[in-house]
Parts: C-alpha cells; sequence; structure tokens
C-alpha cells in the first residue's frame, strides 16, 4: 500500500482525502490518501518522512504551501515562479515541489472562457490562492487588475506579476470594463455563506464570474452574477483539477477527474453552477 498525504492546519474540512480515495479506488490502485494535520514546528520533520519509498508524495495547503518551497529538494517551474508548493512528489527520496492551484484555475476558465489572451480579468484578493492564479492568467496573455483590501499587498503582487492593482474601491468601476471576475478571497465560504465580496449591483450579463469558494458550491456571488445574467463558476473544477494533476504526478495516470468531482458535490451535498 503506498500512501499519500495532505499536510495543512487545519485539514478536517478537506475534501481532497474524499476525491483522491475516489479517484485510487476507480483504477483499482493500491493507495490511500490521509489527511495530516500539522503543526509549523513538526513541518519540516514531516516534509522528511515523505522520502519513505511507501509514500508518493502530499498535497500542501494553508498555513504550509511557502514554507515547504524551502524544505523540498528541487521546485518544477510551477512552484518557482509562485515560490508555494501545494504538490510535493517523492522521486525516489528526492522531493519535488509543485504548484498545480494555476494550471486548474486557468484550465476550468478556459471551458467557460476560451483562450484567456487579451481578457480584462478584475481577480479579488491577494494571498496565496491569488498568487497561483494571478501567475497562471498573465502568463496566458490575460491583462489583470489586482483589487485587494490590503492595497500595499495587491501592489507588490501586481508589481511581480505585470498587473495593475488598487483597492476595494475601485471595483465597481474596474468590473464595468472587465470580461472575467475572479474571487480569490475566502468571502461567502461556509459558515458565511450569505455573504458576498461584491456588490450585486455591481455585476453585469458581460462577465464570467469565477468564484474559488467551494463551499458551498453555489455562493451568494454565483447566485447574484445569475441573476444579473451573468455566465459563472464555481471553485469544484479548479479543486478537482489541481487534484488530478497532482494524482498524475504522483501515479503517471491520467486522474478520473468527472468521478472525483461527482466525489466532492457528494460530500458537499449541492449542485455545481
Ligand atoms: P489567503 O492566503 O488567506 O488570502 C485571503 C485573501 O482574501 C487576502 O487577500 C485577504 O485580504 C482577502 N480577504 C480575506 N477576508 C476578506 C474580507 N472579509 N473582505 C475582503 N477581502 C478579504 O487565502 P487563500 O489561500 O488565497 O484562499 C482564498 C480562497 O480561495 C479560500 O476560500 C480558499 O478556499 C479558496 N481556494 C480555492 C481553491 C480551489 O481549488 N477552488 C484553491 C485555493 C484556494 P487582505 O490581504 O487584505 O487580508
Amino acid at each position: 500500500m503506498r500512501t499519500c498525504y495532505l499536510l495543512g492546519h487545519p485539514v478536517a474540512h478537506s475534501m481532497s482525502a474524499v476525491m483522491q480515495n475516489a479517484a485510487f479506488h476507480a483504477l483499482g490502485l493500491d493507495a490511500e490518501y490521509r489527511l495530516l494535520d500539522v503543526e509549523m514546528e513538526n513541518l519540516a520533520a514531516t516534509v522528511d518522512q515523505l522520502r519513505n519509498p511507501d509514500t508518493l508524495g502530499s498535497n500542501v495547503t494553508i498555513p504550509h504551501k511557502v514554507a515547504v518551497a524551502y524544505l523540498v529538494d528541487r521546485l518544477d517551474q510551477s512552484a518557482g515562479a509562485v515560490g508555494a508548493v501545494n504538490t510535493i512528489v517523492n522521486e525516489g527520496g528526492t522531493l519535488v515541489g509543485y504548484n498545480t492551484d494555476g494550471s486548474a484555475a486557468v484550465r476550468a476558465l478556459r471551458e467557460v472562457y476560451g483562450p484567456l489572451g487579451g481578457a480584462r480579468v478584475v481577480l479579488l484578493g491577494a494571498g496565496g490562492a491569488a498568487r497561483s492564479v494571478g501567475y497562471a492568467l498573465a502568463r496566458e496573455g490575460a491583462g489583470l487588475a489586482i483589487l485587494n483590501r490590503d492595497e500595499v499587498k495587491a501592489r507588490r503582487l501586481a508589481e511581480v506579476i505585470g498587473a495593475e492593482s488598487g483597492g476595494l474601491g475601485e471595483l465597481g468601476s474596474r468590473l464595468r470594463k472587465a470580461d472575467v471576475l475572479v474571487n480569490a478571497t475566502p468571502v461567502g465560504m461556509a459558515p458565511n455563506a450569505g455573504a458576498s465580496p461584491v456588490e450585486a449591483s455591481m455585476l453585469h450579463r458581460g462577465i464570467i464570474v469565477f468564484d474559488l469558494v467551494y463551499n458551498p458550491p453555489k455562493t451568494r456571488l454565483l447566485s447574484d452574477a445569475e441573476a444579473a445574467e451573468a455566465r459563472t463558476l464555481g471553485g469544484i473544477r479548479m479543486l478537482v483539477y489541481q487534484g488530478g494533476e497532482a494524482f498524475r504526478l504522483w501515479t503517471w495516470r491520467e486522474a478520473p477527474v468527472e468521478l472525483m468531482e461527482a466525489a466532492v458535490l457528494d460530500a458537499l451535498g449541492g449542485a455545481c453552477p
């Protein structure tokens, strides 16, 4: 039996074990995925144990994505520029760090929008997810405006990515000219599912609204966007694609992403917009 882990703190809410174990089972692989709640002081020792031959690797989540980038032996280019790792692969005792968040977001958004070159994107938030998604969208040739509660953080991220930046006061005017809105803040996430990071009156039918929040599957922001006749994309597709890419890196097998998505939806008990 080979094992994969999720390293984070906390991890109990995670959907990763649900979808990865569904995938291992469907492909008849003798492997299992376990959630590991790791405090910062134990992180280095825990990462070191991933070199064990029985371990395929791990996912990494809040708050360890940046720290882990300094603990692995090598960074793939997907993690190098972003400076954060969400997937570790144990290559015969050598730990390689990848970041599958950005490519997963681009893949999910492309399915709805098409090629993203020249798309005008308002990216809300400047934390870890915004960083991964921002880099990936910029690589696709999208024009980005990063808006964040802490404007200084938005400016710092915008400078390295080559984007515009501002505060939340600019949301209305920026959205009028935008093709895509990406919410990379946790606003609207359970248990605060009634909240939205954007006033409903700012949404319009000319934009696609992509909410990275996946619990609940249909957030208040997505409901408001539907009411404004905007197209919508929830966070589950990205979640499944980042997990699917990690699965492929560990097992060298194509991930059964439809089945993984069904497992997540079943666990969350909702319909995906
Ligand atoms: P993070 O690093 O903590 O960053 C959070 C960002 O949201 C910061 O920019 C923060 O602004 C902003 N923010 C927090 N509370 C806010 C509020 N009340 N009003 C306005 N802005 C607020 O978190 P993260 O890792 O980037 O995750 C963000 C969200 O993305 C989470 O809901 C997470 O579940 C989701 N996510 C989804 C996927 C997926 O696969 N679908 C993958 C990764 C993350 P300040 O800088 O001003 O504090």
